[in-house]
């Protein structure tokens, strides 16, 4: 299986479509924002260190990053190909996982970029609840995303959060952080041959489908 770089803004839906595609391929799935609220949660010294930048909407070290990275890719459940959710997010990002991926004999597979407008995210940020436990995200106001008991987790029956990050003004720095950082990597990419672009739609099987055609192609 071909690797998958997601490259979308906050709330672009890189989780759900990550979840969907690890069901239906059994990728390994590497979400860098989970690794790193997982470190928050369990109250380690990195989880200190990165707690409020991550509050603040602003970008982890591209240090940090890189170490989490090279650890969480040598993994047996990435042995046959992982989705990257959330990484690279800065061209420093993208060129020391290429010299990682050389080291390791590893491809860099595809990046899929998706195309979503600032004002359909910003509405999905606020809407947004996720399971602290299994991770699974779930939409307030989407009859398909909806939790069947509300505020609880359909598959681990505990209590659904809302991440501090989505909150409108945390959305916006995020957003900006995005276009600032992460958007020049559309042409780092594109330039390198590897770019595939999907659309956002409101239903998420129609994006999956979509993502289905770029990955079998
Ligand atoms: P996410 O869950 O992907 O939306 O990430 C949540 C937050 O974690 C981001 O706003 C950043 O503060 C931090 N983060 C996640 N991935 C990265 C990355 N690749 N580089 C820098 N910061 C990151």
């Amino acid at each position: 299986m071909k690797n998958i770089i997601f490259l979308a803004p906050p709330n672009g839906g890189k989780g759900t479509l990550s979840e969907m595609l690890v069901e239906k391929y059994g990728y390994g799935h590497i979400s860098t924002g989970d690794l790193l609220r997982d470190e928050i949660a369990a109250k380690t010294e990195l989880g200190r260190e990165v707690e409020n930048i991550m509050k603040s909407g602003k970008l982890v070290s591209d240090e940090i990053i890189l170490k989490l990275i090279a650890n969480r890719i040598t993994k047996p459940d990435c042995a046959n190909g992982y989705i990257l959710d959330g990484f690279p997010r800065t061209k420093v990002q993208a060129e020391k996982y290429e010299e990682l991926l050389q080291k390791l004999g590893k491809d860099l597979g595809i990046v899929i970029y998706i195309d979503i407008t600032k004002e359909m995210a910003l509405n999905r940020s606020i809407s947004r609840i996720t399971c602290p436990k299994c991770k699974k995200i779930y939409n307030k106001f989407s009859e398909q995303m909806r939790p069947k008991v509300e505020w609880i987790c359909d598959d681990c029956g505990v209590e659904l959060v809302q991440r501090e990050d989505d909150k409108k003004e945390t959305f916006i720095k995020r957003f900006d952080e995005y276009m600032d950082k992460t958007m020049p990597l559309y042409e780092y990419y594109k330039n390198k041959g590897v770019l595939e672009t999907i659309k956002a739609y409101p239903d998420k099987f129609d994006t999956f489908n979509e993502a289905i055609q770029v990955i079998e192609k």
